[in-house]
């Protein structure tokens, strides 16, 4: 646009006018606040978020437990419309819809290279947004490495049948597909939040004869059986004995712990039939320490795994496919929407887990 390249910086920036966008400032307090509309440098774009959500991981940001810079946007799971394309960004237009997952990867390093797109740059290097760059909770965001991570959204989809897919689903799926799931094979996964109900239903997905889903809420445990649970088992009612004395002493193939805590971790080891695979998704703070008992002393073939969400816009293809084919659905886990404009009880509710499992954010 000429008229546009004859501005002067400082009008420019006025005329590219302000938006509202949710804050981290310190331990508890982040709030909504006017911030300018980014611009899309080469190989960037700017989305115009259409939907967005909030993650456990955003919970533990304000409260200052994850520690971000001040003056950060918050948020890693949007949907929204291409509202700027930077230099060197091809195949798009202006208006399309499309997903961007959590974990925005390069697609050029030595880890993308790899197949480790989430390690992008060095460890965890993939989680960009709403990490080390401003975040999605906002009316717009800006996109790095946009020529990988825009993915067109199926028009026969809604925003809500696909935004869960940028981070929880890609996570979950990500555990039991690390997990190495067999045709045939018992899995017991440890935790039915959002991330292991996604754990669950990959595990169904994947070919799983047998799914025990552990979880203190009964709740949660109901949604797993529709998910794909072929056993629910109270998480305070001794599960390991339960799934040792169901599998006649024999464990499960696979163990999925989707929580972050010490006691899942040894749950899920201890429950782990020699040569068996340990998925772990759960985010650990502290010290993790491994009882020898459940890995015989060390000798029982085992592998311990661990997952960071799978990012990127052809990741993301494929898990709309899933949607669009009809084989999953995950819009059962949205169970509250909001605007923007009240995202402060958003976080409140969600933080307060009393009957929620995902809450949508409408933004535009
Ligand atoms: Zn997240
Ligand atoms: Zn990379």
């Amino acid at each position: 646009m000429p008229l546009l390249e004859l501005e002067k910086p400082s009008s420019r920036q006025t005329m590219r006018g302000t938006m509202k966008a949710l804050v981290f400032r310190s331990a508890g307090q982040f709030q909504l606040e006017e911030k300018p509309i980014p611009q899309a440098g080469p190989g960037e774009a700017v989305v115009k978020v259409r939907l967005t959500t909030i993650c456990g991981t955003d919970i533990h940001i304000v409260r200052g437990e994850y520690p971000v810079k001040p003056g950060l946007t918050i948020g890693h799971e949007a949907a929204g419309v291409v509202h700027e394309l930077g230099a060197g960004v091809t195949g798009y237009q202006i208006g399309q819809r499309v997903l961007v997952g959590a974990i925005t990867p390069c697609g050029q390093c030595e880890s993308c290279l790899g197949g480790h797109t989430s390690q992008c740059g060095g460890p965890i290097g993939g989680w960009r947004l709403g990490n080390t760059a401003d975040g999605v909770q906002a009316e717009y965001f800006r996109v790095p490495f946009a020529q990988a991570n825009l993915a067109p959204i199926p028009d026969s989809l809604a925003d809500e049948d696909v935004i869960l897919l940028a981070d929880i689903a890609s996570t979950g799926f990500g555990a039991a597909e690390s997990g190495k799931i067999r045709l045939g094979d018992t899995v017991a996964v440890f935790a039915q939040g959002p991330i292991g109900l996604c754990a669950t239903l990959g595990a169904r997905l994947m070919g799983a004869s047998e799914i025990f889903a552990v979880d203190p809420d009964p709740g949660r445990l109901k949604m797993s059986t529709e998910f794909g649970a072929t056993l629910t088992l109270d998480g305070n009612q001794d599960p390991v004995r339960k799934i040792m004395e169901t599998t006649n002493g024999r464990g499960v193939d696979v163990a999925i712990e989707a929580l972050g805590q010490q006691v899942t971790f040894e749950n899920a080891l201890s429950v782990l039939a020699a040569g068996g695979i340990l998925s772990s998704v759960g985010v650990y703070s502290g010290h993790l320490s491994v009882p020898l008992e459940a890995i015989h002393a060390g000798l029982g073939d085992q592998t311990i795994v661990t997952t960071l969400c799978p990012g990127g816009k052809e990741r993301m293809r494929r898990l709309m496919r899933l949607v669009e084919t009809k084989r999953i659905n995950l819009r059962p886990l949205l169970t509250h929407t909001f605007d923007l404009e009240n995202i402060r009880e958003a976080y409140k509710l969600f933080e307060s887990r009393e009957g929620v499992l995902k809450v949508a954010i409408r933004v535009s």
